[in-house]
């Protein structure tokens, strides 16, 4: 645990402790990335606990996803100690749910209701067909909720109940929101009923880097923050602590003409002369692209053939790279293929984010219902192999609702998926529960593993590699298209967010490549570098293909 009180606020600088020292009242902080959002909402916290008499309890921070929630928690536990416990720190999801279970009655709920898994969904779809009060019907009948229900029914209650609206403003007198950028209609009306106009709201974000109004979320909630919270106060950190100057330089270039942030300035905190230019690589196709990655990554950790992890060089110098140090990012998800397929031929490790939810998972459902329901004993995480043998032990397993058959297989491959989400949960079966019912990922990145990480550009939100490559930075690709329609206005700025969102990962060396040729939806087809690439300085980049063709004719020559 850190020292509490006096130089908590040290390893602050001079905006970040004007931002985390604030009194109550709204407080908008706009920072643009790597300017230490997290870092500022955490010394906040402990600093209104440790200075201004702020009794944990009455904190509520809300993140938009589990490893963002678990993150926010690790840090405050570093610097509060054990009473961090009384933060209630979760997302969007989870703090509905809990007001659901609170006033479970009330909101017309069984008190042991049940989030629908994809079975429940599917099995209420079909049977109510295009009737969507029906299907809801259908839902709570069985005592079943949708997860846009663990919103929009506790909107719905505290809307209706002034005394519980009192109530729960009365136990979270602050309130913290990371990414506020992303909030969506419902998560809005939610956080104003939990925030008097005047209530101790901290938000925190960067219209820039909103990249989800796909899913509903609209940054305009951001950009009105003043005229929606009494005399908001606001605080800008523009100093960046995560990028070399050069990688900085180019992002900068890259959000000016799309950025929402009126002069927006990033400074660079980094200022070592020797930073790398920004490399950038014409690959004549996605193979070739592969091969680049896979080369580069090789001279990088210093040669596959011996693997010491401190013999890499990056422009000369010794540097101690690790493959977990390097990320791989790109804008759909079928571009992972060939990358995947060549590190794997190169026998490099590679870990890649899934966006399956560990809940729809064949088998997963029939051991939750296990667990439940069988008297299994010792930790969760015994207790999940416990309910993965009784049911491999029967050969197909009807599940509870009849709903299909689980083979074994299938079992045995959700116990492993499970059994770490198992371990994180101690011995809580409802915090597990939770935990899978609002969206645990099949396979949440381990930061420590010894891989390559191959990301999206939307999973890579939030954080940082030493050496990330850009894949795929072609026009069409960024900004996407479709076959057949043309990106509006909104949709390219958005898209610009979401590659200066990629720049803006790396810390040391920063890779940007396009393919001349790729195949996308069944056809190869010629392209081009991304428009995108076009605002940035030519200066900031290296070239690292090629600038003559390669000469197979000199090889011919030599044969004759
Ligand atoms: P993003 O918008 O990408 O989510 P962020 O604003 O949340 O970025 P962080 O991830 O919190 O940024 O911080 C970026 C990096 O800068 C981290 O490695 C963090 O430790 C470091 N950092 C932040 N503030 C300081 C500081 N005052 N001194 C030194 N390093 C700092
Ligand atoms: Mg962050």
């Amino acid at each position: 645990m850190e020292e509490v009180g006096t130089g908590l606020l040290d390893r602050l600088d001079a905006m970040q402790r004007v931002a985390a020292s604030a009194p109550g009242g709204p407080l908008l902080i706009v920072a643009g990335p790597g300017t230490g959002k997290t870092r500022t909402l955490t010394h906040r916290i402990a600093y209104l606990c440790a200075e201004l008499n702020v009794f944990p309890d009455q904190c509520l921070a809300i993140t938009f996803t589990r490893r963002a929630a678990e993150e926010l928690r690790h840090r405050l536990d570093g610097l509060l100690g054990p009473v961090a416990e009384d933060v209630t720190v979760g997302t969007f999801h989870s703090l509905g749910l809990t007001v659901l279970r609170e006033n479970a009655t009330a909101a017309g709920l069984p008190a042991d209701f049940r989030i629908a898994d994809e079975a429940d969904r599917a099995a209420a779809r079909a049977e109510a067909g295009d009737d969507d009060e029906r299907y809801v019907a259908l839902l709570r009948k069985r005592d079943l909720v949708d997860l846009d229900e663990l919103l929009t029914l506790p909107v719905a209650l505290l809307k209706g109940d002034r005394k519980l609206v009192r109530e729960y403003r009365e136990r979270w007198k602050w309130i913290f929101v990371d990414e506020y950028q992303d909030v969506d209609a419902v998560q809005y009306e939610l956080l104003r009923l939990l925030s008097p106009p005047d209530g101790n709201l901290c938000a925190i974000g960067d219209p820039d880097q909103a990249i989800y109004s796909f899913r509903g979320a609209d940054v305009g909630y951001f950009l009105r923050f003043s005229q929606d919270f009494t005399d908001a106060r606001l605080v800008r950190l523009n100093r960046n602590y995560r990028s070399s100057a050069p990688i900085l330089a180019a992002a900068v270039q890259a959000i000016a003409p799309s950025s929402l942030v009126r002069g927006r300035r990033l400074d660079p905190a980094r200022l070592d002369p020797e930073a790398p230019l920004v490399g950038r690589y014409a690959a004549s196709s996605a193979y070739d692209e592969a091969d680049f990655v896979v080369r580069t990554v090789d001279e990088l950790v210093g040669g596959l053939s011996h693997r010491s992890l401190d013999s890499g060089r990056i422009d000369g110098r010794t540097t101690s790279l690790s493959f977990s140090d390097i990320a791989v990012l790109y804008r759909t998800d079928a571009q992972a293929a060939p990358i995947v397929d060549a590190l794997a031929r190169a026998n490099i490790p590679v870990q890649k984010r899934s966006h399956d939810r560990l809940r729809d998972r064949p088998g997963v459902p029939a051991i939750a219902r296990e667990l439940r329901h069988a008297g299994l004993d010792g930790s969760l995480a015994a207790r999940v192999r416990q309910a993965g043998q009784i049911l491999a032990e029967r050969f197909a397993v009807p599940t509870l609702d009849g709903s299909g058959a689980v083979r074994p297989e299938d079992v045995r491959t959700a116990v492993d998926l499970l059994t770490p989400l198992a371990r994180r949960c101690g011995d809580d079966l409802d915090l597990f529960l939770n935990q899978l019912a609002t969206g645990a990922e099949v396979d949440a990145l381990d930061p420590r593993a010894e891989a390559v990480t191959l990301l999206t550009l939307h999973a890579a939100k939030g954080l940082e590699f030493p050496v990330v490559f850009l894949v795929g930075a072609e026009d069409g690709l960024l900004p996407l298209r479709w076959p057949g329609s043309e990106p509006d206005d909104d949709a390219v700025a958005e898209e610009r967010r979401l590659f200066f969102v990629g720049l803006t990962r790396a810390q040391d060396r920063l890779y940007v490549s396009h393919a001349g040729r790729r195949a996308r939806h069944g056809a190869e087809r010629d392209t081009r570098p991304s428009p995108f690439l076009d605002v940035i300085d030519p200066a900031l980049f290296e070239r690292l293909d090629a600038t003559e063709p390669r000469r197979p004719k000199d090889h011919q020559l030599r044969l004759i």
